[in-house]
């Protein structure tokens, strides 16, 4: 069958199907994001707050965290204004830890809702849940925003990131080949061979987008100027998960021939920004989340100054977060994007970097899609760093939790021989606490060699 008609019964065929089967509301809530990015920006907010009251009286009245230390802030469970919200406390990661099941909501049980546990690009390790139609309001906002950088259903795409799934059995290789029509490059491992293998794939499959890691993506077309490949040809590319710099923004759009998307997010309130087709800025994703910039002393920033990022949840009743702070730190924005779409801009997020370690061998790791295997998947990690001084030698900063042992230590190192190798010596160092960088931010991997 050619790539044309599959693309069209993806698209119109089995995505539905799909979505039918598993009795999601996805589509529907894609065709109201639709629409909902043509209003004005008044009635954006006016909707916006009238968003935040709900989800901030459900929180008091539901989710015993909030009835508890809101009521001791002095909130009655109706907000009033701007003000009333701006001066209630702030949510951290590690009030998120110790709050055990206080911050879910007691009309969910915990075994419905959809758990995550992520790393982030902090190094401190999370455990999330969120309620079904969060999970479908989410993806169709990141859907939302793919089709701001030219993506369309049923598109052929190729995505650059850690860990991809593996399709091992017939229905995998099914769903792949009809719904999710997606070949992989792993960021576990680039090296002239994947990159050739990848460059394979992709002359047969003809994929018109890319996602990926911003800096992977720009590994990515560092290796094809090495090897001369200049036919990778997609019609957009999408950045997500790191700091998109400049230069290698230039470098990728070069190599591609195409314009970069950027977008920012996160596993704890997914979309939180993304560029539109402009590429002027980010849009912020106010549909589903309020996004404050704020000084260190708490107070809101003015546009162009450099700010801490504190967000809210508006969708997730099973586990809502209510002025989270990130961690992150970025730059809001007064101007009006020329596209006349109603949501603010943000300039740039400043505060996001994962950095690559090195194999003996000269190929790179990317740091964030070590969480996975590392941080989140292993007991008793509390916060990890890993710094790479020598070539030959990889320090785990570490800082334990109560059920961290023997078997903890023994499996983290087999996790990170298996991805460097035998001869790379893993020095495990427990510490108190990790160093932040300037920007109060902790890196989850550092690499000087
Ligand atoms: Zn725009």
């Amino acid at each position: 069958m050619r790539i044309a008609d599959l693309t069209w019964l993806s698209k119109h065929v089995f995505f539905p199907l799909s979505d039918i089967k598993g009795r999601s509301h996805r589509r529907q809530y894609l065709r109201e994001m639709s629409a909902s990015q043509w209003w004005d920006a008044e009635k954006f907010q006016t909707w916006q707050i009238e968003q935040l009251r709900g989800a901030m009286s459900y929180a008091f009245a539901h989710v015993p965290y909030y009835t508890a230390r809101y009521g001791a802030a002095g909130f009655k469970g109706t907000l009033q204004s701007w003000e009333d919200f701006r001066r209630l406390p702030f949510l951290r990661k590690e009030d998120i830890r110790r709050s055990g099941d206080g911050l879910i909501s007691r009309e969910f049980r915990r075994q419905d809702l959809v758990e995550a546990r992520t790393g982030g690009s902090t190094g401190t390790a999370l455990t999330l849940y969120f309620d079904r139609r969060c999970q479908e309001l989410r993806n169709a906002a990141a859907m939302r925003s793919n089709q701001w950088a030219g993506w369309d259903v049923g598109m052929r795409v190729a995505a650059i990131w850690g860990n991809p799934p593996v399709a091992d059995t017939l229905k995998k290789k099914l769903r792949n080949a009809l719904l999710d029509r997606t070949i992989y490059l792993d960021t576990m491992d680039i090296n002239q061979r994947s990159v050739h293998d990848f460059v394979m794939k992709w002359r047969r499959t003809k994929p018109k987008m890319i996602f990926g890691h911003s800096h992977s993506i720009y590994i990515l077309a560092k290796y094809l100027e090495e090897l001369g490949v200049r036919d990778l040809r997609p019609e957009g590319i999408i950045s997500t998960s790191m700091m998109l710099l400049a230069p290698e923004r230039r470098f990728i759009e070069q190599a591609f021939g195409c314009a970069v998307t950027d977008r920012y997010g996160c596993e704890e309130v997914g979309l939180i920004a993304s560029e539109c087709e402009r590429h002027n800025g980010l849009h912020l994703n106010l549909d589903h989340v309020v996004v404050e910039f704020l000084r260190e002393d708490g107070s809101p920033a003015k546009p162009g100054e450099d700010a801490n990022i504190v967000v809210t949840d508006l969708i997730n009743r099973g586990m809502p977060l209510i002025r989270y702070c990130l961690g992150d730190r970025g730059v809001p924005s007064d101007r009006i994007c020329a596209c006349g779409r109603g949501h603010p801009l943000m300039e740039r997020v400043t505060g996001r970097q994962a950095d690559f370690l090195k194999r003996p061998d000269g190929s790179l790791v990317a740091g964030v899609s070590l969480v996975e295997r590392t941080l989140t998947a292993i007991p008793g990690i509390e916060q990890m760093q890993l710094v790479q001084n020598k070539l030959h030698r990889i320090t785990v900063k570490l800082v334990k939790g109560g059920e961290f042992g023997d078997k903890s230590e023994s499996a983290l190192k087999r996790e990170l021989r298996s991805v460097f190798g035998e001869a790379v010596v893993i020095e495990i160092q427990a510490v108190p606490a990790l160093d932040q960088t300037g920007a109060g931010k902790y890196r989850f991997s550092i690499c000087n060699v």
